[in-house]
């Protein structure tokens, strides 16, 4: 038997949460089993063990939403046993057993190879939200959003999603407009690559249709009326790439911004993200994130952090990512 936290739910629906033993035949269905070495808490798996919203649909689940780790043994084409992998999605801590256990049996074809040069500690550094942070930056660049158009916003800066993308658009020489409620994390975001700081409150509020142009592009973690405001404060021909709910699932917006600025709101999914766009994700995480910049975000707890550290997360007051170290 090895290590697993398991949610359950009781006749009430009342959800609860446990660190117990599970063997190899609890896990579900898969061709490949992997040894999960490296985990993390993202915002949906804070989600998912506090219950504050229905993540997990199959009960009882091992929830984790993306680990990274070496093949066991694997009756897919594609791996082999010493295989080194990571696994982001796919329903994977929600409807499947998930990353917080020793071992994880999965498809095959969910899985990505870890880049080379990265550890499975760096992976999870990145994790979902880093790996979606780089999914709304090439979203931007398809969408011809480049350095020369004007500073980005990126909401929710001091985020998993928001610290990541910070550091990959500070690379690539965009000025950023980090919005953050912690005003605090001013140093951390300007060592991350922020040029400006602003305070969440001046976008928090009920929008106007159209505002002052203050960035050609955003990167948006939170929703509501933040991406409502940066949306109607996006310049001609701007896009906003929209990939998070932390202020709510709302868009209490106007057309304003799409039909009289030309304004594209880019909508975002890694859950069910196709491999290729996976691959191109991974390859330039691997070769464009700057390794001190990605030492900097992230913290390392163990196994046992994993339930203190999701209810943290749920608060807003976990500094950029956590990794789980098995
Ligand atoms: P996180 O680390 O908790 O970051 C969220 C940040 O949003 C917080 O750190 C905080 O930043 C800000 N925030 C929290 N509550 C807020 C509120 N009420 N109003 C305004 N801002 C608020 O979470 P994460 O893991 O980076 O995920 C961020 C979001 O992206 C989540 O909604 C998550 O579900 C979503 N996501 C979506 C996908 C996808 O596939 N679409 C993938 C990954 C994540 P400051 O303290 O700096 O203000």
């Amino acid at each position: 038997t090895f290590k697993a936290i398991l949610v359950s739910r009781d006749e009430n629906k009342k959800q609860s949460v446990a660190v117990t033993e599970i063997s190899e035949a609890d896990l579900m269905e898969g061709d490949v089993t992997v040894s999960v070495e490296a985990t993390t808490v993202n915002y949906k798996d804070g989600l998912a063990i506090t219950g504050k919203a229905p993540v997990i649909r199959r009960f009882p689940l091992v929830p984790g939403i993306d680990f990274a780790g070496t093949v066991l043994a694997s009756s897919h084409p594609e791996w082999k046993k010493g295989d080194k992998v990571i696994l982001n999605g796919w329903g994977v801590g929600e409807t499947h057993h998930g990353a917080y256990a020793e071992r994880a049996r999965v498809k095959g074809e969910w899985l990505v190879p870890l880049p080379e040069g990265m550890s499975p500690r760096d992976a999870m550094a990145v994790g979902t939200a880093g790996y979606t942070a780089m999914l709304c930056v090439m979203a931007l660049e398809r969408h011809g959003i480049s350095p020369d158009r004007g500073p980005v916003v990126v909401t929710g800066a001091a985020g998993g999603v928001g610290s990541v993308a910070i550091s990959i658009l500070s690379r690539l020489g965009y000025h950023i407009v980090a919005s953050t409620g912690r005003t605090e994390e001013e140093s951390y975001l300007r060592d991350l690559g922020a040029a400006e700081i602003i305070s969440r409150d001046e976008l928090s509020g009920p929008a106007k249709p159209l505002a002052k142009e203050r960035w050609a592009g955003g990167v948006d973690a939170v929703g509501s009326h933040t991406l409502a405001n940066v949306l109607s404060m996006t310049s001609y021909g701007g896009a906003v790439a929209a990939c998070g709910l932390a202020q709510g699932m709302d868009l209490p917006a106007s057309v304003a911004p799409f039909i009289l600025r030309g304004v594209s709101l880019l909508g975002i999914d890694s859950v069910m993200a196709p491999k290729k766009l996976r691959l191109e994700a991974w390859r330039r995480i691997a070769t464009e994130l700057d390794h001190a910049k990605l030492a900097a975000l992230s913290t390392t707890i163990g196994f046992d952090g994993i339930i203190d550290a999701a209810h943290r997360i749920m608060d807003g007051t976990v500094r950029g990512r956590v990794v789980v170290e098995m």
